[in-house]
């Protein structure tokens, strides 16, 4: 499986994130251009790789986002997005409106859920309102970063939003 780096941007600033440094830095310009797409993907289609990750900072930042998951699916790829899940009310229209005319099992999403206490009213809501529409092709990511966590939480997400059985673990620690 490829992973493309879709943009450094964020819209969270997680105290584990490992690529801080890289955003702080981050512009416009950072934004993978459709060349480079179309140069990976091809690339990955002579090797045979059929399989392709979206990532960040927070992919559906990009302006293209959702023709990108489009353009991957048109040539036979399945794409997983890794998102935080939280997208400006226009692009999850625009993603729920446009991934309705591609089969559903050519793309997922892996939605990197943080404790609520770490993310504000407005975050919650807007991660919930994507769950809402795209929960059954959603699995949760976790990460631990502290000796004390919990993870309950993330079982009463599966069951709200029927989401993926599956939970994706990271371990954080320190740079030395
Ligand atoms: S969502 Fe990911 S990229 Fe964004 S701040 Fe958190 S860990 Fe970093």
């Amino acid at each position: 499986m490829a992973n493309i780096l879709l943009t450094e941007k964020c819209v969270r600033s997680c105290p584990y994130c490992f690529a801080k440094k890289h955003m702080d830095l981050s512009d416009d310009s950072t934004f993978l251009s459709w060349e480079d797409l179309i140069y990976i993907i091809d690339l990955f289609d002579i090797q045979g790789t059929k399989h392709i990750s979206f990532l960040g900072g927070e992919p559906t930042l990009h302006p293209e986002y959702v023709d990108f998951v489009l353009y991957s699916a048109a040539r036979n790829f399945h794409s997983t997005t890794f998102t935080s899940g939280i997208m400006s009310v226009k692009k999850l229209e625009e993603a729920v409106k446009t991934f309705k005319k591609i089969p559903s099992e050519s793309f997922n999403f892996v939605c990197n859920l943080n404790h609520p206490d770490l993310s504000s009213k407005e975050e919650t809501e807007k991660i919930e309102k994507f769950l809402t529409e795209f929960g059954q092709q959603t699995t949760l990511s976790f990460n631990i970063f502290d000796i004390d966590f919990t993870m309950e939480y993330l079982f009463d997400y599966i069951e709200r939003f029927n989401l993926q059985r599956h939970i994706r673990m990271g371990l954080a620690h320190p740079v030395v």
